[in-house]
């Protein structure tokens, strides 16, 4: 087995000892992952989106100062992932970034982008190492396909080199600055499907070969999750209908073309790359594959209106606003801790969930070991 993974394998194995040592104790995991929906403005229109009926409907915004009041008030933890909407779109994206370095509450600070301006992310990343040189600061820019493929998906003509400027652009800092790193999210759907391992090829080629790029299947609460008590499901997380999941008989390929690219990763040990096919499994079988242990535990969804829910597939349970968007207060409020029992039965591929539930069952770690040799 390589250095790099059994260095992986090892730090997982050995936050799992100590998060259940945690949980144990106090009934939780800690926080591990917050998801801040910033913005619910967005200027593309991807058919795969699973929230795009939320978009650009004037959805509010949680001020400078209530994100403040969140970042002062919430304990410290592992990933901020500021999502949406696109969250470049928010000119405060900067002091937002602030709001957490500054009380140094998340050890890394990722942006999920579509990439359209790339000298704004090299120059909000150059703005931020200056001013926090020890903060991790990530971006996970989406690619779901080659040119044509990429841009029909987006509905964004051009999209596709804006990525690949982004994406040279970006890299080159990561040998700059210290915890700078640089991410592709491709959601495998329908229309993307058939070319993985050349767009993965395409990469390496044209950005490094040490890219890591991470795939997710396409959300849908209709048709990747089950057993959601129907009073708590979001019924509208769903993308629009042209866009489908890929055949269930043509996963097989779509399996072995992930290990072919796992095979040249630098991360071969990686849980979510193991996540990815348990998931193709799930979606195959119906049947559970890594029990959803982090929803509303180690991981925690806020909604750019201050909305709080222990996932996206299901409601909201509470807002910030009721408790003085005092983020402690209501993840240990009675409301969060009755979704927390509503939750027990559910099962679903979301990525965001399903993907860290490997690396908080000692048979996700089992199976790391096996991807590593
Ligand atoms: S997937 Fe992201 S970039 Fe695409 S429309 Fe939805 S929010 Fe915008
Ligand atoms: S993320 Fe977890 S809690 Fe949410 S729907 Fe999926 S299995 Fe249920």
């Amino acid at each position: 087995m390589r250095a790099i993974d059994r260095q992986i394998i090892a730090n997982t194995a050995r936050r799992l000892v100590a998060n259940k040592r945690t949980r144990r104790r106090t009934g939780l995991y800690p926080l591990a992952n917050l998801f801040l929906f910033i913005t619910m403005r967005c200027n593309a229109k991807c058919d795969h989106c699973f929230c795009w009926q939320d978009l650009n409907i004037g959805i509010p915004e949680l001020t400078l100062e209530q994100v403040d009041r969140l970042a002062e008030t919430v304990p410290p933890f592992d990933i901020l992932i500021l999502t949406g909407g696109e969250p470049t779109l928010r000119r405060d994206l900067p002091e937002v970034l602030a709001a957490f370095a500054k009380r140094r509450k998340a050890s890394v600070l990722r942006i999920n982008t579509n990439a359209l301006f790339p000298d704004k992310l090299v120059r909000m990343a150059e703005d931020f190492k200056a001013e926090f040189p020890d903060v991790g600061i990530d971006f996970q820019i989406s690619l779901d396909g080659l040119r044509e493929t990429h841009d029909r998906i987006r509905g964004v003509p051009g999209n596709f080199d804006k990525v690949i400027e982004s994406l040279r652009k970006l890299w080159p800092l990561q040998e700059k600055y210290p915890a700078v790193a640089v991410n592709v999210l491709t959601i495998i759907n329908s229309m993307n499907y058939r070319e993985l391992v050349e767009l993965n090829d395409l990469l390496r080629r044209e950005v490094s070969p040490a890219v890591y790029q991470g795939f997710e299947i396409m959300r849908d609460v209709n048709r990747t999750a089950w057993n959601i008590l129907p009073e708590i499901r979001e019924a509208n997380v769903a993308p629009k209908s042209n866009m489908d999941l890929p055949p269930v008989e043509d996963f097989p390929k779509i399996v072995a073309d992930l290990e072919r690219i796992n095979e040249g990763s630098p991360y071969r040990a990686d849980a979510y790359r193991l996540h990815t096919i348990a998931t193709l499994r799930m979606i195959a079988t119906g049947k559970p594959q890594f029990p959803c242990v982090t929803a509303g535990s180690a991981v925690g969804v806020i909604y750019s209106n201050g909305d709080v829910a222990h996932c996206e597939f299901t409601k909201p349970f509470a807002n910030l606003a009721q408790f003085d968007f005092d983020f402690s207060a209501l993840w240990q409020s009675e409301a969060a801790w009755e979704r927390r029992g509503q939750i027990r039965c559910c099962h679903c591929t979301h990525g965001s969930f399903h993907g860290k539930a490997v690396e908080y069952s000692w048979r996700g770690i089992a199976g790391m070991v096996r991807q590593a040799l």
